[in-house]
């Protein structure tokens, strides 16, 4: 019998609502960004409060720091640092990095000297772009040490005349000596541009470092082939809603927020609606102002959107489609969602390596939850796209097994930036192990059960944070839940739970074991909830398990 994974069972899922495959007609994100110049010139591209640009102005402005760049000696293949939050300027020299042919290399605005020594020692770029206070506070003391011969600085005050105080409490301008600012030399160079690069679809437009909360930080080699191709899947997604923005929940350095909201906006020609960073408050008031249609971000943003004590239906009566990704999705926070604001948020699931989205939900379908373990699923493979689960050997599994996810696809990246083994390890004949363990149903739709390296063993039983977590979810005091293993002196490991509550909630520790006991198997249920103000989590919104985790470990 042929393996289940290759007969592809989810098209029939997509029935006549979508196309079996698609074919990008561009080789590289500067055709598809000529592309929509081209064509819609004076449409607004992004909003930044009430600072505005259009297709238009973004090119003109990416041409003149792409001549700028040119100017100092940046070549085709170099790196260029971005080390910017999601202000407009993160576009522009995003675009003017590809116009010389050189290669993206985003960087967290949170990460500090040593986070930025190891990444930037790895990729050595030529040029950086950082906003004032980055340069002022860290990268400006390595860029001589790294070599940087061409730096640029930027403002978040710079395209707007409204300064939020709950963002920008100390913010002024402070030009940096040695950097040229990015908007004075963009408009200075207006008029001129380098001569075209000669770049194919192999050729790497991003270097993407994945996220710091395990290992050594490993920069993915995402071609413009791969941009491409998720680029033009998010606007597929996006041209289902006939009309409006699009809101950038999530960060721009971070993967989802790059091709979801960016290279979906780019590729549909929509306008892109960014605040400075997450902030719940802030981005109740942009959806508010912009009006938005279509929204993408990780759960624990919907998570925080919903108890802000400000919310109101009406900051999301916009929105015709609201996704989520790159982190676990519990169903009691999308019926939730749901009730509250009559919005069903479709889940998705994807890597840094396989440029964000692999899975996701079809706007003509909603996500089953897996009866036995409560999990929502994460949806359907995406066009083009082969997942399957396998065993230790690398051999498929069953239907309905679990096993590690396997992810073969035109958004799957070639390689790790300079670790042949690490790539080896990972990547291999196009597929990627994704170290997320999880399942296929008869139907086709896919659930992650968890990472690899989270999974508890008590006494020899498997139990999956995730599981625990969604149980955790289901009671209406619990805010956000996080699950981990720590050593127990009989059964190995037990399992403990680290919880935040509601706004005006209260809960004993008590009353969520015994929540979790009258729902779960003996060797499952958490045997203490501590209770704290707020879960640690990544810039990208990924619960810090980890740390949660040692935090526990030392502790006992
Ligand atoms: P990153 O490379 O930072 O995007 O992280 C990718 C990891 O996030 C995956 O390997 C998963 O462990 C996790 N992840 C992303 N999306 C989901 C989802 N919808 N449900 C569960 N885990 C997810």
């Amino acid at each position: 019998m042929g393996s289940p994974y290759d007969a592809r069972p989810w098209l029939e899922l997509y029935g006549d609502a979508m196309p079996k495959a698609i074919e990008p007609p561009y080789e590289t994100m500067l055709e598809l960004f000529a592309a929509v110049r081209e064509q819609h010139p004076d449409r607004v591209a992004i909003t930044y409060f009430d600072g505005r640009l259009t297709f238009r102005e973004l090119d003109e402005l990416s041409d003149g720091l792409a001549q700028h760049f040119a100017d100092h000696g940046v070549v085709a293949r170099d790196r260029v640092a971005l080390y910017l939050q999601n202000v407009p300027q993160f576009a522009i020299a995003l675009l003017a990095a590809w116009k010389v042919g050189a290669i993206a290399v985003p960087l967290n605005p949170m990460y500090r000297s040593r986070e930025l020594t190891r990444i930037l020692g790895d990729c050595r770029p030529t040029a950086v772009v950082s906003s004032e206070q980055g340069w002022h506070e860290v990268l400006g003391e390595l860029a001589g040490a790294l070599g940087v011969r061409v730096a640029v600085t930027t403002s978040e005050l710079d395209l707007q005349t409204r300064h939020d105080p709950r963002l920008f409490a100390r913010a002024e301008r402070r030009p940096a000596a040695g950097c040229a600012d990015l908007l004075a030399v963009a408009r200075a160079n207006v008029g001129r541009r380098p001569a075209a690069p000669q770049l194919s679809g192999s050729d790497i437009a991003l270097l993407v470092y994945t996220s710091g909360t395990s290992g050594v930080p490993k920069g993915a080699t995402n071609t413009h082939a791969n941009v491409v191709f998720n680029s033009e899947g998010s606007a597929i997604r996006i041209r289902e809603v006939p009309g409006g923005g699009i809101f950038g929940l999530a960060p721009l350095f971070h993967i989802t927020g790059l091709v979801c909201q960016l290279g979906g906006a780019l590729a549909a020609g929509r306008q892109l609606d960014l605040v400075y960073r997450f902030e719940p408050g802030v981005v109740l008031d942009a959806l508010a102002e912009h009006r938005p249609c279509f929204m993408v971000g990780p759960s624990t943003a919907y998570m925080a959107l919903m108890n802000h004590p400000d919310v109101t239906p009406d900051h999301f009566s916009s929105l015709q489609l609201v996704h989520s990704g790159g982190a676990p999705l519990p169903s009691a926070v999308v019926e939730a969602f749901r009730e509250r604001f009559g919005h069903y948020i479709r889940n998705g699931y994807g890597l840094t390596e396989t440029t964000a989205t692999a899975t996701s939900v079809p706007a003509h379908l909603e996500a089953p939850v897996d009866e036995a373990s409560g999990t929502l699923s994460v949806g359907l493979p995406t066009y083009n796209t082969v997942v399957r689960v396998v065993d230790d050997h690398g051999a498929d599994v069953p239907v309905g097994e679990v096993g590690e996810i396997v992810i073969e696809g035109p958004m799957v990246v070639p390689s790790y930036w300079d670790k042949p083994e690490e790539t080896a390890a990972g990547i291999r004949d196009g597929r990627l192990h994704t170290g997320d363990i999880g399942f296929m149903d008869a139907q086709g739709w896919f659930y992650v059960v968890d990472r690899k390296k989270d999974m508890i063993n008590a006494s020899g039983f498997k139990v999956w944070p995730r599981e625990v977590e969604d149980v955790l979810y289901g009671h209406p005091a619990v805010r956000e839940a996080a699950v981990v293993g720590v050593p127990d002196p009989y059964r190995g490991e037990t399992v403990k739970a680290f919880v935040s509550l509601r706004h005006g909630a209260s809960a004993e520790p008590e009353e969520l074991v015994a929540h979790c006991k009258a729902q779960l198997a003996a060797y499952k249920y958490p045997r203490s909830v501590e209770i704290i103000d707020e879960l640690p989590k990544t810039a990208t919104g990924k619960i810090l398990r980890r740390q949660l985790r040692d935090t526990a470990r030392t502790a006992e």
